[in-house]
């Protein structure tokens, strides 16, 4: 099952689960039933699962006897336990401007390390250290060119050979030259191999202990599901790494196990590949990845995906950057990033991050998100300045202690005008209270920029 389907399945069994009458041991099992029988068949070990389901089992009794208000506590105890699912509990190595970091990354041949070199590459890049690439892979004939092609399209300073054979003369050579110009993050790819072979290990030992990485990354293919524990305690036995990079989930089935099976090993995985194009990296973190599974979104991811067009585009964000660092957002400066959003390609991605965007719903692919990121649009296009002005509270009634008792008028006219839903129009105006609301706590005396680069 592909993680959208496994996305589409826990939300939809979240859902049945708000909807159900009671909350009695019935509901809670249906729940169960449902999650498990999802997670089984995006090939997550059976042992988790059914850990999953003793660990929801035990807590939901201690609720009970709390007398904790029932389904929403539920609710959050599954969703708890599906993030402690694929929290490796470590953190990994973080990069640092001004100081030289050396990343190598090892893995099977065809797991996309290539690929992901160029990837992280254009990461580090972005964000605003000076990056280079180094092929070490001499194994595999064409590694080179590929590398060389990916490096130069991205505009990234590369170094490799066409007759030098040896692998750990190159990477010794090309990290000793980039370290000399003092670049921030050196990236060294090395050989596959078609399988776990002992020469495999023997060069990865001997490159690592040429060029002193700071952070050794296995790259691993998705596609292998929970076997992905065995492959990655067998590269650890033999070369230590401090993090994972999990590849091609935008198409496997068997996504969910190769997340699990590689976080019972607590090795931090710090990214997601998602695809065969150079932006079709996401970063990993458990939280916001259950989040944005289940179609609650991921209001960080998207915070930082605004900070790359920033940086793309300085002037047309500069405003938005102003208003984000004195902690305010409008429903216009939203409908702003909406607009964005359309023009930045592989829409369906993008929207996943929005709260109430289930990736299941972006199934139809990038028709079906612009037309939903275009219906939202259209709700903002039926506003008034004033509203469009405001932070959105303009919608509701209140009552006389000043709790909000409701959506007003404006809400049912706003939404016949855009040809829309009340429905859209609450879960629009949920969502820019959102970003609002992370822009007052990322702004402040720090400001926003520094906020966000604060947590690169
Ligand atoms: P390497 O042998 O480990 O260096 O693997 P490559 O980087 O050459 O990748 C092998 C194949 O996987 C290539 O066709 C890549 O385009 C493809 N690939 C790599 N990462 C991803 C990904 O995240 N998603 C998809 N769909 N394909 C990927």
């Amino acid at each position: 099952m592909v993680l959208a389907d496994l996305g589409a399945r826990l939300h939809g069994a979240l859902n049945q689960f708000s909807k159900s009458s009671s909350i009695d041991d019935a509901a809670i099992d249906a729940l169960l039933k449902e999650l498990c029988a999802a997670l089984l068949e995006s090939d997550v070990n059976v042992k988790l699962v059914a850990q999953l389901r003793a660990k929801v089992k035990a807590k939901k009794s201690l609720e009970e006897a709390e007398k904790a208000s029932g389904r929403e506590v539920n609710k959050k105890n599954v969703v708890q336990k599906l993030v402690a699912l694929v929290d490796p509990g470590t953190e990994p190595y973080k990069p640092v401007k001004g100081k030289v970091n050396v990343l190598m990354a090892v893995g099977i041949q065809g797991a996309g390390k290539t690929t992901t070199c160029t990837k992280l590459a254009v990461h580090y890049q972005r964000r605003g250290f000076r990056t280079c690439l180094v092929c070490a892979d001499t194994f595999r004939a064409g590694a080179f060119d590929q590398l060389k092609q990916n490096a130069t399209k991205a505009k990234i300073p590369f170094y490799g050979s066409y007759t030098e054979t040896d692998p750990v003369a190159i990477a010794s050579l090309g990290v000793e030259k980039f370290r000399k110009e003092r670049f921030d993050v050196i990236i060294v790819d090395t050989s596959g191999r078609h399988k776990q072979e002992s020469e495999l290990f023997e060069e990865m030992v001997s490159i690592s202990n040429a060029v002193k990485p700071d952070m050794t990354i296995m790259v691993l293919d998705a596609s292998i599901g929970q076997a992905a524990e065995g492959q990655s305690r067998a590269f650890k036995d033999s070369a230590d790494f401090g993090a994972i990079i999990v590849t091609k989930l935008d198409g496997h089935a068997k996504g969910g196990g190769a997340i699990s099976a590689v976080a019972a090993t607590k090795t931090p995985i710090i990214f997601l590949g998602t695809g065969e194009h150079l932006n079709d990296l996401e970063k990993f973190t458990p939280q916001p990845f259950i989040s944005k599974l289940l179609g609650m979104g991921d209001i960080q991811g998207l915070m930082e995906h605004m900070q790359d067009m920033a940086m793309a585009d300085p002037d047309r964000q500069k405003n938005l950057a102003k208003k984000l660092e004195q902690g305010k957002f409008s429903i216009r400066d939203w409908r702003e990033q909406l607009s964005n959003i359309m023009g930045m390609g592989s829409l369906s991605k993008i929207a996943s991050m929005i709260p109430g965007m289930p990736q299941g719903m972006m199934e139809g692919g990038e028709d079906e998100a612009a037309a939903k990121l275009k219906r939202m649009i259209f709700i903002t296009d039926a506003m008034r300045t004033d509203e469009l002005d405001s932070d959105g509270l303009i919608f509701f009634s209140f009552d006389k202690a000043g709790n909000p008792t409701g959506l007003n008028k404006r809400a049912r006219r706003v939404a016949q005008g855009s040809g829309t839903s009340v429905r859209e129009v609450e879960e629009l105006l949920a969502q820019a209270r959102m970003m609002a609301g992370m822009a007052r706590q990322a702004g402040g005396k720090n400001g926003w920029m520094s906020a966000m680069q604060k947590m690169q």
